[in-house]
């Protein structure tokens, strides 16, 4: 003898368990932090790591060099010292004179090319990425001089509420 039994769901209509499901997903991913190389590549704020350090994109090419005063998410000044940003200069020495040597080093070695011919495309190429090695240079030392701090954000809304 065979018995079947039947077991019925009813789930109401008016709930939309796909889209109450989707938007939880959305809402973990807003709360999940930027990383600090995530950071460091789209210059970020180092304290709040969501306020922007420049004013335009790195390939417009208007007003290149130019850096709010302060953080528009967290506060957080942008020129912590005097003569802050020589700092970056030493940065952008270091690892730019690594790649130049691995650049025209795997160039003449690896590719095959002439010591002249390395050196003219490397020349083009940091030429090019000019504006992009500068703000990069600044982007890690301001990660290197500032640490995170997870409520950054929270803290500056605290202190304009309480103004
Ligand atoms: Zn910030």
């Amino acid at each position: 003898m065979n018995f079947v039994i039947k077991i019925t769901i009813e789930i109401p209509k008016n709930i939309d368990i796909c889209s109450t499901f989707k938007s939880n997903i959305k809402m973990e991913k807003q709360e999940k932090k930027r990383g600090v190389l995530s950071s460091v590549f789209s210059m970020k704020c180092p304290r709040c790591r969501e306020g922007d350090l420049f004013y335009t994109h790195t390939f417009s090419y208007s007003r290149p060099t130019e850096m709010p005063e302060k953080c528009e998410v967290c506060n957080q000044s942008f020129s912590p010292e005097p003569g802050f940003w020589f700092g970056a200069m030493f940065v952008s020495y270091i690892w730019m004179a690594w790649f130049c040597l691995f650049f025209v080093g795997g160039g003449i070695l690896l590719a095959g090319m002439s010591v002249n011919g390395a050196f003219a495309l490397l020349i083009v190429i940091c030429a090019i990425f000019y504006f992009w090695i500068f703000r990069i240079s600044r982007s890690m030392w301001i990660h290197i001089y500032v640490s995170y701090d997870p409520l950054a954000k929270s803290k500056n809304k605290a202190r304009l509420a309480s103004k």
